[in-house]
């Protein structure tokens, strides 16, 4: 996978999944807020645009796809918090 394709439909599609699962921004619940979540969030960012090596690139990948990684978020927090 090329790393301009980062953010390719399969992402796309495995983020609606997700966030139709998980549908309420964490860091709104966290402040007893309830907001529909409209992204998906890497809780450890994956620094994959900046992996070098094959081996950086391997653990990146691993970090971007792993669902235990991701967290729902609002628009709002995900570009005023992150
Ligand atoms: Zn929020």
């Amino acid at each position: 996978m090329k790393k301009t394709q980062l953010y390719n439909a399969h992402w796309d599609k495995v983020c609606k999944a997700f966030i139709a699962r998980n549908h309420l921004c964490v860091m709104c619940q966290e402040s007893d807020l309830i907001n529909l979540a409209t992204v998906v969030d890497h809780i450890v960012p994956h620094h994959l645009h900046f992996a070098q090596t094959a081996e950086e690139v391997k653990i990146a990948q691993k970090c971007f796809w792993d669902e235990k990684n991701w967290q729902p978020l609002c628009a709002q927090h995900h570009n005023t918090t992150k």
